[in-house]
């Protein structure tokens, strides 16, 4: 019995072709590769990881800087991926041009939990900051956005 069924939807890591496994990031299915540790993550499993070590109450900012292309095949739908540099940081994760998901190398979730970590620190920062300065004028809210623009908006 030679059954390959019509499940040729196997998704493949963009760097060695092993057959992805099913896993969980943040709670997340994902799909990883049994051979480099590579991931794919949906935009919701993306998301769980940014959620559990960011303050939701924060704006996280933009995400893509420099966005480009690359001449890996996207596992999920086999265009081209682009890659970016994630939130402005010196990681670069690479993504589905039809917005399917993200590929991250090994050890990338790690690096966004500290990207956005830092980033939080700094946002604490410049907030109090701000808010003793801007204490009489407008609201709390405002002010941060501003704050951020001026610090990110370059
Ligand atoms: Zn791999
Ligand atoms: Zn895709």
């Amino acid at each position: 019995m030679t059954s390959e069924t019509q499940q040729q939807e196997a998704m493949k890591c963009i760097e060695d072709g092993s057959a992805l496994e099913p896993s969980k990031t943040s709670g997340e299915p994902s799909m990883r590769c049994p051979v480099c540790e590579g991931a794919w993550l949906t935009d919701e499993a993306l998301h769980a990881i940014e959620d559990k070590s960011f303050d939701p109450d924060l704006v996280k900012g933009q995400m893509r800087y420099g966005e480009h292309d690359t001449d890996h095949a996207c596992p999920h739908c086999g265009d081209l991926m682009t890659r970016f540099r994630y939130r402005g940081h010196g990681l670069e994760i690479e993504a589905c041009p039809n917005e399917a998901g993200y590929w991250l190398d090994h050890g990338e979730d790690r690096h966004i939990k500290d990207a956005l970590k830092d980033r939080q620190r700094g946002l604490r920062r410049s907030a109090g900051a701000q808010r003793d300065w801007h204490a009489t004028r407008r609201g709390e809210k405002l002010s941060l956005v501003d704050r951020i623009k001026a610090l990110f908006g370059r």
